[in-house]
């Protein structure tokens, strides 16, 4: 891809950390490109539901404490909306609002029936005992039980939420329901219809992605150095697993900090002590002094794997990788992305590079509503035709159009969207 003819996002006067508007920024490039209308663009450009909650739950000493959530449902043209509940204190209408519409061009991206949801609840469950944090998911559970199910919307784990949150909360709506509807929502325990591989897709999904521009960019994964940030379910998978391709892992960070070891880490050893003590305390690597400084490593491949908005217009210049992999929802704002494209670093764009989780839950829906499972060897199978299709077809639209794999992306996924509300006569 020449950066000779830079058709990526615009930079914004003043730079915007708003996802909501980071959201609506890339919306309008890429469906303007795509030659779609304003009328349309604008139906996009907002969900379609949003509903606030609010619900009291009985704390460990008999206290109640009443949380607020959030369920966004943005775009239902393709089907049912799906996206994860997150549980954290910074959790707001305009992040869910953001989150549910990447969900929405995400799935289409990859070519799933489904639209974009995605909901949150306002509190940091490391601060609550399991108990607690069972009649919090619970309690998120009925009061949105209204607007979810197996046909409406399907909500699944994401930050601070995990397969035994979905667990509980499967539950609820089971019992309101009177059935067993395991259906309604994905990441389950395997006891409760969970899918095989699906706690490994979201990097598997990446890596996939990675193997495929490194083709593009005539180079071997044996050998290429990785700095990945964040070391939680999909950063640390990655880690295993592009090091099972024979790439060499130079530095990971967590919320603690970030250690570096231009040899190689020894991952296992890693991994232990992010187990047992903290990564800061492995013996063989360097702790850096700024955490942030990984991302200017000189590396083959970066992987923001943490969170929103870490490059941006300050610190893009200084990227050094050939290869950014967005295995984290939001890591590039759009002025970063202009300066990555000028630059020719090749930016594997969230959408598309951890799409892995969503297809491996929709294959997980799939299995529940046959009632019959697949193996291991099946469901990976299939994540790998689907992500390295869903890969080319975002290559070619990025040559044809000399963008970047993001508005290629958008692109794709604004005319699919486009296509579905056209054909069900919404203008
Ligand atoms: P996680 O909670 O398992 O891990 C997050 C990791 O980031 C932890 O290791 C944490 O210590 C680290 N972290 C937090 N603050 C940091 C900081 N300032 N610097 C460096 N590291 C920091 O979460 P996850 O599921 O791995 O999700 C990570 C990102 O990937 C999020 O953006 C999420 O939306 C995205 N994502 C995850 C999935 C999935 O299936 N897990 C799917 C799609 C996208």
């Amino acid at each position: 891809m020449s950066s000779s003819t830079v058709t990526s996002v615009p930079s914004m006067e003043k730079e915007s950390l708003n996802p909501y508007e980071i959201v609506q920024t890339q919306i309008d490039h890429a469906g303007k490109l795509a030659g779609v209308s304003k009328d349309v663009l604008d139906i996009l450009k907002k969900p379609k539901r949003v509903l606030y909650v609010s619900f009291p739950v009985k704390m460990d000493d008999g206290s109640i404490r009443v949380f607020e959530g959030y369920r966004a449902q943005h775009n239902d043209a393709m089907g049912p909306t799906k996206g994860g509940i997150r549980f954290h204190p910074d959790v707001n209408m305009d992040e869910v609002k953001a989150l549910a519409m990447w969900m929405s061009f995400k799935c289409s991206v990859v070519n799933l029936p489904y639209g974009g949801g995605k909901g949150g609840v306002v509190c940091d469950p490391h601060d609550f005992s399991k108990a607690e944090v069972q009649r919090i998911s619970r309690g998120f559970m009925e009061a949105i039980a209204d607007i979810v199910g197996p046909e409406k919307d399907i909500p699944a784990p994401d930050v601070y939420t995990n397969a035994q949150v979905m667990g509980w909360m499967m539950d609820t709506f089971s019992r309101m329901k009177g059935h067993f509807s395991p259906g309604v929502i994905t990441g389950k325990p395997l006891i409760l219809g969970g899918s095989k591989g699906r706690n490994e897709a979201t990097a598997r999904g990446c890596v996939f992605t990675i193997e495929e521009a490194m083709k593009t960019l005539k180079k071997p994964m044996k050998g290429a150095t990785v700095a990945i940030q964040g070391f939680g379910n999909a950063g640390r998978i990655m880690a295993d697993l592009l090091a099972a391709e024979g790439c060499k892992i130079v530095a990971v960070s967590d919320s603690k900090g970030a250690i570096y070891q231009p040899e190689g880490l020894n991952l296992q050893q890693v991994e232990h002590l992010k187990d047992t003590a903290s990564i800061l305390e492995d013996p063989d690597s360097q702790v850096l002094d700024h955490p942030e400084d990984l991302l200017s490593l000189e590396v083959d491949i970066l992987v923001p794997a943490a969170l929103e908005n870490v490059i941006t217009r300050k610190n893009a210049n200084d990227i050094k990788a050939k290869i950014v992999a967005e295995a984290a929802n939001g890591p590039t704002t759009p002025a970063a992305d202009n300066i990555l494209f000028k630059k020719d670093i090749l930016v594997l764009p969230d959408i598309l590079a951890n799409a892995g989780g969503v297809i491996v839950s929709y294959f997980e829906w799939v299995q529940n509503l046959m009632n019959y499972y697949w193996s291991e060897e099946e469901v990976n199978g299939k994540l790998k035709d689907m992500m390295v299709h869903s890969y080319q077809e975002v290559h070619t639209m990025a040559e044809e159009h000399k963008t970047d794999l993001r508005t290629a992306a958008y692109m794709i996924s604004i005319k699919r969207i486009t296509a579905a509300m056209e054909a069900r006569g919404w203008f």
